[in-house]
């Protein structure tokens, strides 16, 4: 069992059983969160013993690098292993401004989402909190060059399926980790009782919908088991995130050729968000060599939706283009590591 997941007052209660007084505890949080210790040979303040009697239960992180791939723009995809030999993906995404990073909250998802390397292996398990938040801490142990300034939980899994751990991942990285909230992006493909379950949670993150579609005969075929939610009861449950957080949404929307990309799916679009605030960021397909069932639309297609929408009134963004080297969707690196042992895949850095 790892340390990380534990709040200080969690890890208070652990040194406590240890006949240690609390401060020990917070010492103990400040090594492992702002310090990324990963060893605890390192905590040169705590007592030896104390250390060797946590460490008979504990490791640090209950997650270590497995491997990593490379883009020539600085982007890197990290395989993570798990106690039990799960295997799950983040994203390190250096820009000029900033440093964000894309973690996981499930090892596989059962979306099934059509376009999507993770759904079509649906679900092995949910993650603990600390599995989520040790994706952070490893990637900033390992990149201690910059500071990760921004969290997206857009990895493998649907967060609020895993409700608890994801809440409480994200009260982590707030409050132990220093994150500001409004750096953390939580996208969903929209599941009601757990949008409106986080407006309560005094955790106002950005919410990122995975929309896709205009329409919800278009949207089953894309995302299937998410059939059970409408559309119109998804996106009022994001006008209440709205009204109790104050903050805008993302209408995430994945170009599809042919499939969703015509100038009436745009004017559809439009007229299903009116009144809705909140920008729509494209995304065209990114097309996976394994997988030629979806293309990408064209340049000039791209440009006439975006700007059905923007006559419409609606601000909008476009993903930028990163990761061109490894150029594998969501879930990809974890299906190589499965299907071959040598996949192009470099073996995990040292430290
Ligand atoms: S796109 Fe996201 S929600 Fe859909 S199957 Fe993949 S990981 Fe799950």
């Amino acid at each position: 069992m790892g340390l990380i997941g534990l709040t200080t007052e969690e890890l208070s209660e652990l040194v406590a059983k240890h006949k240690a007084p609390s401060y020990r505890g917070k010492q103990l949080s400040h090594w492992i969160y702002r310090r990324y210790a990963s060893d605890f040979n390192e905590m040169s303040d705590l007592p030896a013993d104390l250390r060797s009697d946590i460490h008979q239960e504990y490791t640090i992180n209950p997650i270590h690098i497995s491997a990593c791939v490379k883009s020539s723009d600085g982007v890197v995809k990290y395989l993570f292993e798990m106690g039990d030999g799960e295997r799950i993906e983040s994203v390190y995404l250096p820009y000029p401004d900033r440093v964000s990073i894309c973690v996981s909250t499930q090892a596989g998802c059962p979306m099934r989402c059509a376009f999507c390397a993770t759904g079509s292996e649906g679900l092995s398990r949910n993650l603990t909190a600390g599995e989520i938040v040790g994706q952070a801490l490893a990637l900033q142990r390992e990149r201690p060059d910059r500071r990760i300034s921004h969290v997206v939980y857009m990895g493998m899994g649907e967060p609020l399926l895993n409700y608890d751990a994801t809440l409480k991942s994200v009260r982590l990285l707030i409050n132990e980790v220093g994150f500001s909230a409004r750096h953390i992006t939580l996208s969903t493909v929209g599941v009601p009782d757990g949008i409106r379950k986080l407006s309560r949670e005094n955790a106002p993150v950005t919410l990122a919908l995975s929309l896709h579609a205009p329409n919800d005969q278009l949207r089953a075929r894309l995302i299937p088991t998410a059939m059970k939610w409408r559309l119109a009861e998804i996106l009022q449950a994001c006008r209440e995130y709205f009204d109790a957080t104050g903050r805008n949404l993302t209408f995430e929307y994945l170009l599809l050729q042919g499939v969703n990309d015509s100038p009436e799916h745009a004017e559809s679009l439009a007229t299903l968000l009116e009144g809705l605030p909140g920008n729509v960021n494209l995304i065209p397909y990114n097309p996976v060599k394994v997988d030629q069932t979806f293309r990408r639309p064209n340049t000039k297609g791209i440009q006439a939706f975006r700007e059905v929408l923007e006559r419409r009134g609606r601000v909008v963004t476009q993903r930028m283009e990163r990761g061109g080297g490894i150029s594998a969707a969501c879930g990809q690196l974890r299906r190589h590591a499965f299907e071959a042992q040598q996949p192009e895949i470099s073996a995990a850095p040292e430290r």
